[in-house]
């Protein structure tokens, strides 16, 4: 499916005769120019191609017809919270927060329910210390509870000794897939452009970047690349591989063009969340009504990429969200925008960038 009717820019140079892309596919052919290019329409991509609309003429690709439960992004919910050990994600949480909401006002529709967080540690851990550090030195409205305190508020729970609770007042869910088509929606108000079940299989970078997909041939000043678990798939492109692994909650890796075989096995991840409810939460049945799958990309240390190509200065990666991306997303599309724009970015990205890992050029 394409959205035919926006794509202004490819429409004045369709070509309308059909060849062969470099993915093999004899489809009809597209061309077109714009100012940037997005691949990937997950949350990144979609909050990323957003904010650049504003700015310029963008064109929003997916390898499959949208909406689609493929990649990272979709599902009913996301948490959302405050509580993190390390305090710039905490730093950039106020201002996504207010992006969520003006998202909510912009397309009138509800986003966010507030639900509290509860975050169980030992009291001596480094992490929960940090996590509640983090919470008093940025005014989050918090509590902190002890075990005793935490089975007469939520007589469910049942904590050993020695582990105590913070309840973050600020956290909730965000309905993922909600916001997903939401942010879409607002990027095409823009005037954007999606093109979905096209697969890119072609990049070739230079002063003007072309992409070949499927489909058709598109050539852009910028490039962003958001594409999730496939992100070394498009890396291999031009040149690059990330310390990247697609994986599943529990650790176990996965390719994300073959995750339902990998997931016929029983899953690690419901037997460690059974283990757990059983053991701390004895009023709850422990056995899942639903589950589904999808995929993290994690980096070595858990935190985000968010950088320029390394020898290609116009094309810009957003990608290891590591399972904690969606709720950061209005902030990471801000400043993958202002990369791309070559604009100051808001935030010191020192920790997402690409430097930290020793790589080997894959040309
Ligand atoms: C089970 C689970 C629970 C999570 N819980 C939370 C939570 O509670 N709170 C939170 O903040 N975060 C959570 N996360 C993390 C969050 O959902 C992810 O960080 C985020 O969705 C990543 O988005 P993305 O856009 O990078 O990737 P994706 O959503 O995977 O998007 C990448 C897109 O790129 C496209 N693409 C790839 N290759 C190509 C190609 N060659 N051509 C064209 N298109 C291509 C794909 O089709 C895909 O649509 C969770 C993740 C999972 C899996």
């Amino acid at each position: 499916m394409c959205h035919s009717g926006r794509v202004a820019a490819s429409q004045r140079q369709r070509s309308g005769c059909v060849e062969r892309a470099a993915g093999g596919v004899c489809k009809m052919s597209v061309q077109g120019e714009v100012d940037t290019i997005v691949i990937g329409a997950g949350i990144q991509g979609s909050y990323t191609a957003y904010h650049l609309s504003k700015h310029s003429k963008t064109l929003l690709i997916d390898q499959f017809a949208l909406p689609h439960a493929r990649g990272s992004s979709h599902g009913q919910t996301r948490i959302i919270r405050n509580v993190y050990a390390k305090t710039y994600y905490t730093a950039m949480m106020t201002e996504c927060y207010q992006l969520w909401k003006q998202l909510e006002a912009e397309t009138n529709t509800e986003l966010f329910r507030p639900t509290g967080l509860l975050v169980l540690g030992k009291e001596g851990n480094p992490s929960f210390q940090t996590m509640k550090s983090t919470l008093i030195d940025n005014n989050v409205p918090m509590t902190t509870l002890t075990s005793a305190d935490v089975s007469k508020r939520f007589p469910a729970v049942q904590l050993p000794r020695g582990v105590s609770a913070l309840l973050d007042k600020t956290a909730g869910i965000l309905y993922a897939d909600r916001a997903l088509k939401n942010v879409q929606d607002l990027f095409r108000r823009f005037g954007g452009i999606i093109r979905d079940g096209e697969k890119v299989v072609q990049i070739q970078p230079s002063d003007l970047v072309t992409v070949t997909t499927t489909a058709g041939i598109y050539r852009a000043k910028r490039l962003v690349i958001t594409a999730g678990p496939w992100t070394n798939k498009l890396l291999n492109l031009v040149g690059l591989q990330l310390p990247l692994e697609v994986c599943y909650h529990s650790g176990s890796r996965a390719d994300p063009d073959e995750r339902d075989v990998s997931f016929q096995r029983p899953s690690q991840d419901v037997e460690l969340l059974r283990d757990f409810l059983s053991r701390e939460f004895p009023g709850l049945d422990p056995n899942p009504a639903v589950v589904e799958s999808c995929m993290y990309t994690n980096t070595p240390d858990y935190d985000f990429i968010l950088d320029h190509h390394p020898d290609h200065k116009n094309i810009i990666v957003g990608a290891g969200f590591s399972g904690h991306g969606f709720k950061l997303a209005p902030v990471v599309g801000k400043v993958l925008s202002e990369l791309c724009l070559g604009e100051k970015p808001s935030y010191d990205l020192s920790p997402f960038k690409i430097c930290r890992f020793h790589l080997k050029s894959v040309l």
